[in-house]
């Protein structure tokens, strides 16, 4: 189609793609300036141990705030964060905001997710431990969320960081697991504090037998491993009960909580006491 208009006249998109590549060009504008305008916050998920219901720590997700079209999903600007670089001042942001705030909690954990991106850039490890030092969390109390992504170019470089970053004291997790570019070999390669069990397959637990397989055989896995693992988007009480009867040791979903903003950590912290008494 595009051909037919002639040599020099191709178009090589359709209009609504070009609609769409405008939006997102606009969007990696805006956000460029979006740090230093103070538009990003951070909001907290609970994450729970299964054997014990308690609350063992929260999940730092986040937020961009923008001014006229009001809040942007993470699965929207991350990508283009990604691409321009700028994942890498903002993942250290949220990586010094997200200890901070950790340092002021009674003593359960705060994960960070980390890009890819971040780990070919020079100085995490440097980045990590300043981050700690500064806020004076303790090394135990963070924990670091990579996906697969993260470990597929570079791998040698990238598991030696991985190795360094451990070496903190600082635990490891494998995000999204079964999803994208799953490879087995990673969970041999290296010493996984977690793995995280994508929600795609336990938000279809109810419908699919593929992906109760692979639930209970991850669960398997990690136990088999000696490694946690935790079903990511348990919603109701059905899945809670099923990932339970796989295996998983813990949980994060909505079914214990919605991300937070950080001012009411500290209430979600009570209700969840509350909630393990009534258990
Ligand atoms: P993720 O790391 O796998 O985070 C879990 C996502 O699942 C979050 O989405 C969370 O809100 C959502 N979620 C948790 N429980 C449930 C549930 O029960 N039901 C449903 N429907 N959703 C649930 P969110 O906050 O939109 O983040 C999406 C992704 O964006 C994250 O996936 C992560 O890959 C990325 N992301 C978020 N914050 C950061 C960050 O600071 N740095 C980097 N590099 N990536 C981030
Ligand atoms: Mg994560
Ligand atoms: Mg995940
Ligand atoms: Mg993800």
């Amino acid at each position: 189609q595009a051909k037919a208009r002639g040599r020099g006249a191709y178009q090589l998109f359709e209009p609504e793609m070009e609609e769409e590549a405008r939006s997102r060009h606009a969007l990696e504008h805006d956000l460029r300036g979006a740090l230093e305008s103070n538009q990003f916050h951070l909001v907290f998920q609970p994450q729970v141990r299964l054997a014990s219901s308690e609350l063992t720590g929260f999940e730092a997700l986040l937020r961009w705030k923008h001014p006229s079209r009001g809040l942007v999903s993470p699965a929207e600007f991350i990508p283009i964060a990604e691409e321009n670089g700028l994942i890498v001042p903002i993942g250290e942001w949220v990586l010094r905001t997200a200890c901070a705030s950790a340092a002021s909690w009674p003593d359960v954990t705060v994960a960070v997710n980390l890009s890819p991106v971040q780990f070919r850039s020079r100085g995490l490890v440097t980045l990590v431990t300043s981050a700690l030092a500064e806020a004076g969390l303790p090394p135990q109390r963070l924990e670091l969320e990579v996906t697969e992504t993260a470990l597929l170019d570079d791998s040698e470089a990238t598991i030696g960081i991985l190795h360094q970053l451990r070496a903190l004291g600082v635990r490891v997790s494998l995000d999204d697991f079964g999803v994208g570019y799953s490879s087995l070999s990673y969970l041999r390669k290296f010493p996984f504090d977690r793995i995280k069990i994508d929600r795609s397959f336990v938000g279809t637990l109810g419908e699919s037998p593929e992906s109760v397989a692979i639930v209970r055989t991850i669960a398997s896995l990690g136990s088999v491993l000696g490694v946690e693992t935790t079903a990511e988007g348990v919603e109701t009480e059905a899945q809670l009960a099923f990932v339970r009867e796989c295996g998983c040791t813990a949980v994060q979903g909505y079914y214990f909580g919605k991300p937070c903003p950080a001012a009411d950590v500290g209430r979600t912290i009570e209700t969840l006491k509350a909630v393990r008494r009534v258990a």
